[in-house]
């Protein structure tokens, strides 16, 4: 049982751990075609770093740590690091976030390294779609989603941001794919995160038009799904497929976030959504102590606010969700 529990009395028991901002895709609602003001290397927490801070969460009873970006399979070695935190007291679950394009060459790694869970986004099953919406090649994410599958990954998670004039029109055929290879669908609403996530506002899609859209032409039927995290799910009657809704806007889950969020650089993001902060990194390079590191990790806690603001003040938040860590 966690102790770090914050001010709204929520248990925090999940990381999001990002190991990198930069990425091999360009997805138009994330990053800036052409942008490349990414941290330098000196300013990463180093992988001995990075254990320290997961360490001390474990010990204050963080059970869950996902690893994410940026494309976390940019960062070279990830698999070593990834050994390193699933090995460490406390920890229980350790999960991956990727667009797939490097999964093929590490799957396997990934799975010996006690990554137990994969989330793979995925937006279209058009090879043109991909290329306008990623600047990137759906061959790869497909033969890296298979090889996911091969190397005994599942259930496999499907992130699929659904946007209006952009994808709305695939979302019954994502469900089949899904279906036809055994994965798990997440529909997520676009988030007002940066200037991309603002203009991708635009095409925002209120997941709760999609649900009645898909009852229309599915039997879904209500029920929960092991995770912890914000989706809500149902199940498409007389298959194994699982469906979840993400809607940070229609219908927001503040109440029960469990989440923190620590950047590369060693920033601890209290809310996807505000602006309040930790850094950690000048602490641990000025010699911090373990009983000081936890100390600060609570006061970091105390600094989570009730609720994000997407809707009430959608110019606030000025990093892009890959600078977070999504
Ligand atoms: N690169 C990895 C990936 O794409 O899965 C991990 C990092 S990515 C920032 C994590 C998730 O954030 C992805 O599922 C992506 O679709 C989502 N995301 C990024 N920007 C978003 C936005 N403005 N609104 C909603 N979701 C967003
Ligand atoms: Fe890269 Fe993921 Fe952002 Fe797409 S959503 S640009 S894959 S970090």
């Amino acid at each position: 049982m966690t102790t770090l529990i914050d001010r709204f009395q929520r248990p925090i028991e999940y990381v999001r751990l990002s190991v990198t901002d930069q990425c091999d895709l360009r997805c138009h609602y994330c990053m800036p075609r052409g942008f490349k003001d990414f941290s330098e290397p000196e300013e990463w927490l180093s992988f001995d770093e990075i254990e320290r801070v997961i360490a001390a969460f474990g010990r204050l009873g963080v059970r869950r740590v996902r690893l994410t970006g940026g494309e976390p399979l940019v960062r070279k070695h990830l698999p070593d690091l990834a050994g390193r935190l699933s090995r460490l007291p406390g920890i229980e679950d350790l999960s991956l976030s990727t667009n797939a394009t490097r999964l093929t060459k590490h799957a396997q790694a990934l799975r010996e390294a006690g990554v137990s869970r994969i989330n793979v986004s995925l937006d279209t099953l058009k090879p043109e779609r991909f290329k306008a919406i990623t600047g990137g090649k759906l061959e790869k994410v497909i033969d890296g989603l298979m090889a996911a599958k091969a190397a005994g990954f599942g259930p496999i998670k499907i992130n699929m941001v659904a946007m209006r004039g952009v994808n709305e029109d695939e979302i019954e055929d994502m469900v089949r794919f899904c279906i036809a290879h055994d994965f798990t669908l997440r529909f997520i609403e676009t988030m007002p995160m940066g200037e991309t996530g603002r203009e991708a506002s635009g095409q925002y899609l209120d997941l709760q038009t999609v649900k009645a859209r898909l009852a229309r032409r599915f039997e879904l039927i209500p029920g929960m799904m092991p995770g912890g995290g914000p989706a809500r799910y149902v199940q498409v009657a007389g298959t194994n497929l699982r469906i979840g809704f993400i809607t940070p806007i229609s219908q927001h889950f503040c109440e029960t976030c469990n989440r923190v969020r620590l950047s590369v650089e060693g920033t601890l993001y209290l809310c996807l959504g505000q602006e309040d902060k930790l850094e950690l990194r000048p602490l641990l390079r000025a010699g911090i102590d373990d009983t000081g590191l936890e100390q600060a990790l609570r006061r970091g806690i105390d600094l989570k606010p009730e609720k994000h603001e997407f809707r009430e003040q959608p110019t606030k938040v000025v990093r892009f969700m890959s600078m977070t860590g999504g």
